[in-house]
């Protein structure tokens, strides 16, 4: 490692989907972000960049017009970012960190990127159709920038490779699972990493001392059961459609419902498909999937709307009780993500009725709007119940960091 690489202290982290790519600038050593932004609707006309810098006092700034390819957008990043002094040349720049959303059984661990690790994320494609293909787009894409520079791959699926062997399996037929990688993966490890660990430091202890169940309640959503920091069990399968209900997948579902959907119903694949990643879950029941919606037709009497919301609850509740099962002793129930982080009612009606399990919420705890991890149970309650932001941006710039750098980020 050069003398330059050891004092460089900054971190680009880049989310690249199938069209858009969100960034974030981050000073590992100051333990500050720089810039924040986002290219969305890439490939069409009416793309657009939005750049935030956090330094420096200027404002916002907006590009719009069409941004042809993923090249194009980080060359406009790469401008922006310029424009600010930040710019990808600058020796400041440690690394650049990519989210990665399928790292299969291989990569369990934050990895350093080169041609052999960009063919096995290209080998994982068939399990995420969706996603690696874009992760590969922005890691090619950034090494075309910055070819000296390190890139660092962080896993979704990472955390969760610490589950059991009889957690992770299907029973399904043991040679057809093997032959297809058929297996529980779990999603949006980087949360759920993220939380558990500040959940720990919440209560004051390490995260090898506590049992955690990490609610990750967004537009996706996912539970995963945290014994002493590592995942024992999680929501998600071998794609993101398994567990809670979420904005628009259906999560749990009898699988015969495919078959009699392409028997009875006479629809495709794609149809079923997209019936249940796109047209299920809180949309698929009333119509809106954003919760905020949800509550105002519940205030308004919506019937429609309450047999959505009650669904959701009643789901969320049977994962809290059968990871309470797994772990046996549970120190903290923590609610994050969008839903998690902002929706006092989810959070009172999924813990409501679970005080023989030593849960309990208090209502002007619950009640308070903050962007800080805090407690929402009881004061001497026996579970601690929380609200912790997540910060998966954060995290991936943090472990980018510890792996370039041999240096902790907390
Ligand atoms: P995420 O995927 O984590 O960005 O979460 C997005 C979802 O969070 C939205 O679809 C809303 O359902 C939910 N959400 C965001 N803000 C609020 C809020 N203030 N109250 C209730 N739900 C919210």
């Amino acid at each position: 490692m050069t003398a330059a690489a050891r004092d460089a202290s900054r971190v680009l982290v880049l989310n690249s989907g199938s069209s858009s790519v969100k960034y974030q600038l981050l000073d590992m050593r100051e333990g500050s972000r720089l810039a924040v932004g986002l290219v969305e609707r890439i490939g069409e006309e009416t793309s657009r960049l939005v750049h935030t810098p956090l330094v420096g006092g200027t404002g916002q700034r907006e590009r719009s017009g069409a941004v042809p390819d993923h090249a194009a957008a980080l060359k406009a990043v790469a401008e922006e970012l310029d424009g600010d002094g930040l710019g990808l040349d600058s020796p400041e720049l440690a690394a650049i960190g990519h989210r990665v959303v399928h790292g299969g059984l291989r990569f369990t661990e934050p990895t350093l990127i080169d041609e052999e690790v960009l063919a096995e994320i290209e080998r994982l494609v068939p399990v995420a159709p969706l996603h690696n293909p874009a992760n590969l787009l922005g890691i090619r894409t950034a090494q075309a920038l910055r070819p000296d520079l390190p890139q660092v791959a962080v896993f979704d699926t990472a955390f969760h490779a610490t589950m059991p062997e009889y957690a992770a399996r299907y029973a399904i037929d043991v040679t057809t699972a093997d032959a297809h990688r058929i297996r529980r993966y779990g999603f949006h490890g980087t949360s759920h990493a993220y939380v558990s660990r500040r959940t720990a430091e919440l209560l004051g202890k390490s995260p090898e001392e506590v049992n955690v169940i990490v609610l990750h309640l967004g537009n996706g959503a996912s539970a995963s059961a945290v014994r002493g920091g590592r995942c024992v069990d999680t929501s998600m399968g071998l794609t993101p459609l398994e567990g809670l209900v979420m904005g628009t997948r259906s999560g749990d579902i009898d699988p015969a419902v495919t078959f009699h959907l392409k028997r009875v119903a006479g629809m495709s694949e794609d149809d079923v498909d997209v019936l249940l990643n796109k047209k299920s879950g809180l949309v698929g029941l009333c119509g809106d999937n954003d919760m905020r919606e949800i509550r105002r037709r519940i205030d308004a009497g919506d019937q429609q709307a309450l047999l959505a919301f009650e669904i959701y609850i009643h789901r969320l509740k049977k994962y809290i009780g059968a990871y309470y099962a797994v772990l046996g002793r549970v120190d903290a129930v923590v609610f994050t993500a969008g839903v998690g982080e902002n929706a006092a009612p989810v959070r009172e009606a999924a813990i409501t009725g679970l005080e023989e399990l030593g849960l309990a919420v208090d209502g002007d705890l619950n009640a308070v709007r903050s962007g800080e991890p805090r407690l929402i149970s009881p004061a001497h309650a026996r579970v601690a119940v929380a609200v912790v932001p997540t910060d998966e941006e954060l995290e991936i710039a943090r472990q980018t960091y510890a792996l370039v750098s041999g240096r902790e980020y907390d």
